[in-house]
């Protein structure tokens, strides 16, 4: 029998805490698998690391990560895959938005398909705004436009994958990662798990705009060279308004004697427009140097600063 390891982030989750492992502990007791939870303290100034060493203290099944300072989850997931070492692993929420019931129907799935990766994609997502699951909708599927990589859309972190996976993942080198895309671009056999996501049991989300937008930029910038072809895509775009411009003004030379004088708006409107194309292809460009800057100064991930059971 395969051995288990459930890989839960946490980031000021003391209001969930408590119930996400007691749902989870039903759950695994019922498994006839060796299992165990690993849970990452992502630098919470809550009382979620005490409830965890609590937990900890109480059942040598559950093991701790605690971070320095918040690194984020895509890093604190990363950690847990570093640290796990059994033959598969379940990533999920805190907040029990993914249910860990659905673990017993995955790893079921995974068997029957002899599949590498079992993730899960939202069929519906209760108690989330509109405006959340408006942009993640579009960035989805704009995501997958410009990658390379094709991604199924409307799937999280919310995973379960064998060791093949764990191993790889384990030796890539990238700094950032965007964890859902990674996990696509490795390949191997993956399958999809529809479910229904439901609202958090307690507390808000701990990705505000700020957050959700650095993460979609690190999936884009990470994922897509299309967005430097924008600069020439631009260039070409502007050449060509800048010619029919000259028409317009030879135009008005010839037939209409004296109407370039007053081109007040125009020039302005020049102005603006090429300065626009500019600074925004000098953005994109700084962009992927800053990527670059940020792996070349490889600097590690995430920095453990106490580990309980391990
Ligand atoms: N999380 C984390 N570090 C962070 C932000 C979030 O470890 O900086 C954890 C959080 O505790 C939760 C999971 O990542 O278990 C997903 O976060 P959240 O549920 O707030 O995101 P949402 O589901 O609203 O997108
Ligand atoms: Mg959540």
């Amino acid at each position: 029998m395969k051995s288990l390891s459930i890989i839960v982030p946490c980031y000021n989750e003391e209001k969930v805490i408590q119930e996400s492992y007691k749902r989870l502990k039903q759950v695994l007791d019922t498994l006839s698998n060796r299992s165990e939870i690993i849970f990452i303290d992502d630098g919470s100034v809550d009382k979620t690391a005490l409830m965890l060493a609590n937990i900890a203290a109480s059942s040598p099944q559950v093991k701790v990560l605690s971070f320095s300072r918040n690194f984020g989850h895509q890093k604190a997931v990363t950690a847990g895959i570093n640290y796990c070492t059994s033959d598969l692993a379940v990533i999920m929420d805190a907040d029990l938005q993914d249910p860990p019931e659905l673990i017993p129907r995955m790893l079921l799935a995974m068997q029957a398909e002899s599949a590498n990766v079992v993730y899960g994609v939202r069929k519906k997502r209760s108690g989330e705004n509109w405006f959340k699951l408006f942009t993640a909708k579009i960035f989805y599927r704009l995501l997958n436009r410009l990658s390379d990589v094709k991604f199924p859309v409307d799937t999280g972190d919310f995973r379960l994958i064998d060791r093949k996976v764990i191993d790889q993942f384990n030796h890539l080198p990238e700094k950032n990662k965007y964890i859902r895309g990674l996990m696509s671009w490795m390949g191997f056999k993956q399958v999809p798990f529809y479910y229904e996501r439901e609202a958090r049991f307690a507390g808000e989300t701990k990705y505000p705009f700020r957050k959700m937008l650095k993460f979609a930029m690190i999936g884009l910038f990470y994922f897509s060279k299309k967005p430097l072809n924008l600069a020439t895509s631009l260039g070409f775009a502007s050449i060509g308004l800048g010619l029919l411009y000259l028409l317009w003004i030879l135009f008005c030379m010839i037939f209409l004697r004296g109407y370039i004088v007053t081109g007040w708006t125009s020039t302005v409107m020049l102005i603006v427009f090429f300065g626009g194309v500019q600074l925004l292809t000098i953005g994109v460009l700084g962009k992927y140097i800053g990527n670059l800057f940020d792996e070349a100064k490889g600097r590690p991930e995430y920095i453990v600063s106490e580990k309980i059971n391990f």
